[in-house]
């Protein structure tokens, strides 16, 4: 963490919270970790409140289940701190807000396909986290998954800790796994319920244990195993051994569009909205869906959707109202971009002003299903792990790349009209070229880079 200038705000240079925001292109930004078991109305009308009060008005919902307040100045940030610390939502020690990043499966509790509600498991071990000063002083990005399977899945989401909720025939289990998705975690066992929290800490005991030892520090738990295997994690008391397939590994993995519209039996109802990127006056419009007296609440999830428990029977038309996006089939959930200039320093490009109009020209791309990703440097924030295409942009123009199995970028110094052709006349190669039930992006590996790039360029050559 640095200090601002003399008497100035606590800022990070990466990983901000509340208590220590960081500086970006457009003024302070605000991470404010999510509850588990969501926001209750009253503390999203708060936090809509001080976005548009203290801040530019802007948030955003964050790949980790998080909020983002935008544009705070040294000024400002003080009453906004104030006010939101009422909501009992942040931590008044920086390095506490820092280390609590345990993401729980958004709605286990009120879904009837869930293993298990894993809310006060997560809550025990956030707690748990948060207190140890020694888990203090591990890197800020350390996080921890705790899943309950069903309809929302945290399968694909990386974490350097992951809890997974399995039925046994012995009753509830919880899967140990570190460093990766499920698929991909090195899997140390099986815990009891009572076991999980003192399981999952003595983990993240063992990593900062290794950390301080090894001449270069491993920064995450993957990088941990990569390096030391599995073994400095092995041999803790209460870890039954694992055989064969884990079910939880099985899980079909989430997408945003899976928690849409009305979820059956009217558990939430879901919005996404463009880019994950929504207003102070939207916040509040979600907060009054909620209707008075239900205990509902605001969850947002890894999916940078927000579903709305106990909502009354006019949610869907006012969500439409609201501007949200409640139709799973909406092509705005295949289009991403990171928040680019002026937000961000580091950025070539106004990447969520020039994002529109390239969905536009990526319609054929996004109808039958492939992703568009607009990134304003290489360093690529938020940048999908599937994108039939994605512009990257740089000082001379955007390069554009697509999934054809190839680094090798399709063309380089692309002005935003130029790249707008180009994906046009890209979608327009793959809608004649693609076969039957076949995804874009194996349509565009089937056809190989050079095939694709030589008909690509007779399209913009000729116009389509
Ligand atoms: S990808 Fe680059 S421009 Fe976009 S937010 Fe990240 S650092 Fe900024």
């Amino acid at each position: 963490m640095t200090q601002g200038r003399e008497h100035g705000p606590r800022v990070r240079e990466a990983c901000p919270g509340v208590v220590a925001p960081m500086a970006t292109g457009d003024g302070l930004l605000l991470r404010l970790r999510h509850p588990i078991g969501g926001l209750d109305p009253e503390q999203a009308r708060t936090i809509a409140r001080v976005a548009r009060r203290y801040g530019s008005g802007a948030l955003e919902l964050t790949n980790r289940a998080n909020l983002q307040l935008r544009g705070f100045t040294a000024e400002t940030l003080p009453a906004a701190q104030e006010e939101l610390a009422r909501t009992g939502l942040t931590d008044a020690d920086p390095d506490r807000e820092a280390v609590r990043n345990v993401v729980a499966s958004p709605v286990a509790d009120v879904d009837p396909e869930a293993v298990a509600d894993v809310r006060p498991l997560a809550r025990a071990l956030a707690e748990a986290i948060t207190a140890s000063p020694a888990l203090r002083e591990l890197p800020p990005k350390v996080g921890v998954v705790v899943d309950g399977g069903g309809r929302a899945p945290l399968g694909d989401l990386p974490a350097d800790v992951r809890l997974e909720a399995v039925a046994t025939a012995a009753g509830l289990r919880y899967r140990l796994a570190v460093g990766g998705t499920a698929r991909s975690a090195a899997v140390l066992g099986r815990v009891t319920v009572e076991g999980a929290v003192p399981a999952a800490v003595a983990v993240l005991e063992r990593f900062r244990a290794l950390r301080q030892t090894a001449a270069e520090p491993p920064r995450r738990l993957a990088e941990a195993v990569d390096r030391f295997g599995t073994e400095p994690f092995e041999g803790m008391a209460g870890l039954e051994p694992v055989s064969g397939a884990e079910p939880v590994a099985r899980r079909p993995a989430a997408a945003p569009g899976d928690f849409l519209g009305r979820a059956p039996q009217g558990a939430w109802v879901g919005a996404a909205f463009p880019f994950g990127a929504l207003s102070a006056d939207q916040l509040e419009g979600l907060a009054g869906l909620v209707e008075a007296g239900s205990g509902g609440t605001l969850r947002v999830t890894p999916w940078r959707t927000v579903l709305v428990i106990g909502a009354g029977p006019d949610a869907l038309p006012a969500l439409e109202a609201l501007g949200a996006i409640s139709d799973p089939a909406d092509p705005r959930l295949r289009v991403s971009a990171c928040i680019g200039a002026p937000g961000c320093d580091a950025a070539a490009a106004a990447t969520r002003t020039d994002a529109p109009t390239l969905a536009d020209a990526a319609a054929d791309l996004l109808e039958r299903g492939g992703r568009l990703h607009v990134s304003g440097c290489e360093k690529g924030c938020g940048e999908p792990a599937a994108a039939a295409a994605v512009l990257t942009a740089a000082a001379d123009g955007y390069t554009l790349n697509v999934a054809d199995g190839s680094a090798e970028p399709l063309q380089t110094g692309l002005a935003p009209e130029a790249a707008w052709r180009w994906l046009a006349a890209l979608g327009r190669v793959v809608a004649s070229e693609q076969r039957q039930g076949e995804r874009v992006e194996t349509t565009m590996e089937r056809l190989g880079k050079s095939t694709l790039a030589a008909r690509v360029r007779w399209e913009v050559g000729h116009g389509g």
